[in-house]
């Protein structure tokens, strides 16, 4: 069902029976058809409720991803296809779906191969061959790749395209400077702290990333920011204050669990969560507390040691 939620922006909720369960399209009016914001996952659940929502023969102009994870963009080819809509991804998008599509190809490993930078910050066993393969499992060739601080007409509105790494490295919000609409993706949600994770080495600190995002957004005069998952936004800065908070919070609670003599990073997520064992079940748990340790020791809060193959934290001084 659709919902209004600002001027001529409609909310369409999609839900599937697995991972988010839940995830905020956008429907986006506009005189050559609509552009439609983000799909949900490849689901018949999902499906079924695009088709009762936009019958077959709706004008379609285009089809935007805010950033290429799977509940974002898992229907981009079946929408492409029965709206004969092109789909529209940021190059960094592409790049990391690329960057997958191709480490999977190259993959020598099998399936009992444990995922090694989670193993060496003591984090769950996880199959580094399931992994790829969950990842790539959406892979597809988009039809035009869009830059940072461009001009993107969705629907009769202009909106500009905003980089904020954080919950990906390739996450973008889109906002419409004179309604003061901002499309938040995942960047902000209002009934949950969006998962900040890190996935390898590479990825740098995207804790810090996701700050600095934050103070990209919390600057523009937002009317209304609408999420990829969840309620609508009506205070931006209040709900971005909160959020800083909360990771605030987490990293004291971090500083506090290190034990005497170092502890990994899946040693001290299960103190965090009080969790008695640390099982795949809790990746977000685990993925959130190595970000913020990433953090406090870019911060010269924490430092690390390898010891026998495992990274250990200490608190410093
Ligand atoms: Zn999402």
């Amino acid at each position: 069902m659709l919902v209004q939620v600002a001027k001529g922006i409609h909310q369409l909720s999609i839900r599937f029976p697995f991972g988010m369960r839940q995830v905020n399209s956008y429907v986006i009016e506009g005189s050559k058809g609509v552009t439609i914001v983000d799909t949900g996952s490849c689901a018949e659940q999902s499906m079924d409720i695009w088709k009762s929502a936009l019958p077959m023969g709706t004008k379609v102009e285009k089809v935007l991803l805010t950033h290429a994870h799977t509940d974002h963009i898992g229907l981009a080819k079946w929408l492409r296809e029965r709206y004969d809509a092109p789909v529209l991804l940021s190059r960094l998008g592409y790049e990391e779906m690329q960057k997958f599509h191709t480490r999977l190809k190259e993959y020598k490993g099998d399936e009992s191969v444990d995922y090694p930078y989670f193993l060496q910050h003591g984090g769950p066993a996880i199959s580094e061959k399931a992994l790829l393969e969950q990842v790539d499992a959406d892979f597809f060739e988009p039809d035009e790749l869009l830059e940072d601080e461009q001009e993107i007409v969705l629907g009769d509105f202009l909106f500009e395209s905003i980089w904020t790494p954080g919950h990906s490295p390739d996450h973008f919000c889109f906002y419409d400077r004179s309604n003061g609409v901002l499309l938040a993706g995942d960047h902000v949600l209002n009934d949950i702290s969006p998962l900040i994770p890190i996935w390898s080495e590479e990825e740098g600190n995207p804790l810090r990333s996701y700050f600095q995002s934050l103070d990209k957004i919390v600057r523009l005069p937002v009317q209304i920011a609408l999420p990829g998952h969840g309620s609508m936004i009506q205070d931006l800065p209040a709900r971005v204050a909160e959020l800083r908070i909360g990771h605030e919070q987490r990293m004291q609670q971090i500083l506090e669990g290190v034990a005497a003599g170092g502890s990994t990073a899946g040693e001290i997520a299960k103190v965090v969560y009080g969790l008695e064992k640390l099982s795949i079940r809790h990746m977000a748990e685990f993925l959130m507390t190595l970000s913020r340790i990433l953090y406090l020791e870019s911060e010269g809060r924490l430092r690390a040691e390898k010891v026998e193959g495992k990274v250990r934290f200490h608190v410093m001084g």
